[in-house]
Order: structure tokens, then C-alpha cells, then sequence
């Protein structure tokens, strides 16, 4: 027997592991309701066709080595243009393109907390943060979005909770799996914080062209000059393709305080050699997409948007808050339930339709789950009508 690392211990992703029950049921005949993951391909949603053509021109061309470690120069120099559009203050220089934002920000962390140390992620929030907790064997530091207001965090919370091991706040905006925003007032909170105790601020901002009802959004960096902050960004979710895995980290602020940090993560990402080369090919001409593109993609989330809000407050003893960005609901069940998992993987068994228990996320009370509404409408209509006799059927 080959015992594995207890840093493995307590690594969970609840999004795929409701999957291997899903395969289960759809080997024996079952027609599974996918509303677990944020995975647009499934669904009706394919990437614009500039990018693609980008990708393929690059492979003919043979640029199918090994790229630069952090990442070509073409698209160094278009998401420098981006964090300018965005009011953020980077240089050439302050950026690192990864294997997915997922390796980027792993690489970030790793470079910056000891273990024993901490960082502060939102709770519900992206369940990378949490399997990197144990991964870099650090204390678990949570600060709590707040139903009661649409999911955003109190700063004081947050003040209350930083400790002398504490060295960076997780910002995920817009946020999974709640779909909330954080308000410019919240930002400047977090980096008042931040830059009273010598923070860094990651801020993962993944979502930040999939906002509904006119909403715009605040980088954090753009609030702030002085403080590190490590804006988090990349392709998948925008343009909807997760699996090019490109992602990518822009350093800003006082660079006096990043210079040596900033050049570990460097060192991390040329000890890995590089992300993949073609893919990143695709950066130019995604963050280039004329208005039109990003327009559609929001119209057609919209409807599928106001039907999940609609029709989960209509559902006996549900509630759900409506999402300002993303593609995610965190609805509320109000009766009573012992264990999350359990529940949802009831409603998987009695009614084929597929979802996140809240504790997926963190959240440690069993009265949330996560719901992912790329689907198309009529499909989650289905999948809500079923909801709604399995509430009818199973709680008193
Ligand atoms: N950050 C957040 C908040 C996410 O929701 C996700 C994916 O769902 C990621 C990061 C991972 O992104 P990538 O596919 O670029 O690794």
C-alpha cells in the first residue's frame, strides 16, 4: 500500500464529484439535468469564431514548442492594454500567463505563504482556494459573504479576523458561486485593511464581462496604487474556453513591495517552463472582441438568468438572491436539512437533475446549494419544475 501525502487529506472539488454518481445513473439509462458545472461548452456556447482561427493559424504555423515562462509577448503586451482599459497601473513586465488562472493562482500563492501562515478567502467562494489550504498546508482564515447583503463581505469581519500570520485577502468578484458583486465602498475596505497590515490582494475577477442589468465593474487594483494587488484573470470564462487553460496575473502597486515576491513567482513559472503556445495566441484577438461580442453573450445568459431567479423564489421554501454577474445561483433551502451532499445527491437519484451542495463552496451550515444556469432555458425550466416536486414530495 502506497500511502499518499497528507497534504491530499482534505483536497475535495464537489463539482466533479457529484459527477461520478451522475455517470452512474446515466450508464443505466438515465437523462442527467446538468446544472453543476461552469463549463459553457456543454451547453449552447462556443467561442468567437476570431479566436479559433487565431489557434489554428498558430499550430500551421508551427509555433507548437515551448513558449516564453511568462508567457509570449503579443499577449503580454494586449492584457497590459486590458489592465490599462481597466484603470490598472502595470508595466510590461508585471505579468505571468499560466496553465489556466487556476495554475497562475497557485503559483502566486505558493510563492508568497509559508505554511503555518494564512490567507483569507470568502466564504461560500472557488473551491481552489480551499484544496489550496491544504495543499500549502496553511490555517484555514474565512470571512463570510452575507446573504442578507446580496453576498457581499462586512470589512469588519474581515479587519477582526486578519492575524499576525495573515498575508493575503482573496477577493473573488464577480463571485462564485453566489453571483454577487463587491461594491466599490467594500473594495476600499478591503484595501484600507489590506494596507494597514502589510497584505497582498489577490483579486479574481474571471467573470468580469458577464455582468447583467447594466452593472459595471471596479478592479480592485484600479483603487489602488499602493497596495500589492494580483488581479486574476483569463480566457475561460469571458470567451468560453475553459479547456485552452489560459489564465493570467497582472501585479500592481507599490512596486518597492512586490519586486522580490514578484520575481519568486517568476521563478516558479520558469521552473514549469511554459503554458501551452497556440492557445495563447488567441489572447490578441479575444481581448480585442468588438463590443457586439461580449453584448450577445450577455443577452443570451440574461433570460436564462431572470428565469432561475424567478422560478426559484417561486418554489415553496426556497429563496435565492439575483445574481449581478456570471453564470451562478447560491439559493437558500429554508426547511430543514441534516446534510447537503445527501440532499443533492437525493434529488440527483429521485429526479436526475444534478447541483453543488453549498458545502462544495465552503459554507459549513447545509442549507445552500450551487446552481449553474448556462443551460438553455427550456432545460432548466425542466430542471426547476423537477426541483419543485422533489420539495413538494420530500419535506414536510
Ligand atoms: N476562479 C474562479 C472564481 C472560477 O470560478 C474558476 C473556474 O470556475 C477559476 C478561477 C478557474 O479558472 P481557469 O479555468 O482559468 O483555471
Amino acid at each position: 500500500m502506497i500511502k499518499p501525502a497528507s497534504r491530499t487529506e482534505n483536497i475535495r472539488y464537489a463539482i466533479r464529484d457529484v459527477v461520478v454518481e451522475a455517470d452512474k445513473l446515466k450508464k443505466q439509462g438515465a437523462n442527467i439535468l446538468h446544472l453543476n458545472i461552469g463549463n459553457p461548452n456543454t451547453f449552447d456556447f462556443a467561442p468567437p469564431e476570431w479566436m479559433s482561427e487565431a489557434v489554428i493559424k498558430a499550430i500551421r504555423d508551427n509555433k507548437n514548442g515551448y513558449a516564453d515562462s511568462l508567457g509570449i509577448p503579443e499577449a503580454r503586451q494586449t492584457i497590459l492594454e486590458e489592465a490599462s482599459r481597466k484603470g490598472i497601473n502595470a508595466k510590461d513586465g508585471d505579468i505571468v500567463i499560466g496553465t489556466g488562472v487556476s495554475e497562475v493562482i497557485e503559483m502566486c500563492l505558493s510563492a508568497l505563504v509559508n505554511s503555518g501562515e494564512n490567507f483569507m478567502i470568502p466564504n461560500p467562494g472557488y473551491p481552489l482556494y480551499n484544496a489550496l489550504v491544504s495543499k500549502l498546508d496553511t490555517g484555514l482564515n474565512k470571512y463570510t459573504l452575507d446573504e442578507n447583503k446580496d453576498w457581499e463581505p462586512d470589512t469588519d469581519e474581515i479587519k477582526r479576523k486578519v492575524n499576525e500570520k495573515t498575508r493575503a485577502i482573496i477577493i473573488i468578484n464577480p463571485n462564485n458561486p453566489t453571483g454577487s458583486l463587491y461594491s466599490r465602498k467594500v473594495l476600499e475596505g478591503i484595501i484600507d485593511i489590506a494596507n494597514e497590515h502589510n497584505l497582498v490582494i489577490f483579486s479574481d475577477e474571471i467573470y468580469d464581462k458577464i455582468l447583467y442589468d447594466g452593472e459595471t465593474h471596479t478592479s480592485t487594483a484600479a483603487l489602488a496604487d499602493d497596495v500589492p494587488v494580483i488581479t486574476l484573470n483569463g480566457l475561460a470564462k469571458n470567451y468560453l474556453v475553459p479547456g485552452w487553460r489560459i489564465g493570467w496575473a497582472v501585479f500592481s502597486g507599490d512596486q518597492k513591495k512586490l519586486e522580490n515576491y514578484k520575481e519568486a513567482v517568476f521563478k516558479l513559472a520558469r521552473a514549469r517552463l511554459s503554458t501551452t503556445y497556440p492557445f495563447q495566441l488567441a489572447v490578441k484577438p479575444a481581448l480585442e472582441s468588438p463590443q457586439d461580442y461580449y453584448d450577445k453573450l450577455v443577452k443570451k445568459l440574461t433570460p436564462r438568468r431572470d428565469l432561475t431567479y424567478k422560478r426559484l423564489n417561486e418554489i415553496e421554501g426556497m429563496s435565492v438572491t439575483k445574481p449581478k454577474g456570471a453564470f451562478y445561483a447560491f439559493p437558500r433551502m429554508k426547511f430543514e436539512v441534516e446534510d447537503d451532499m445527501k440532499l443533492i445527491m437525493d434529488v440527483l437519484h429521485k429526479k436526475h437533475v444534478l447541483m453543488v451542495p453549498g458545502s462544495g463552496f465552503g459554507w459549513e451550515k447545509p442549507d445552500h446549494f450551487r446552481i449553474v444556469f448556462l443551460p438553455q432555458p427550456e432545460v432548466l425550466s425542466e430542471a426547476y419544475n423537477k426541483l419543485e416536486e422533489y420539495v413538494k414530495e420530500n419535506v414536510k
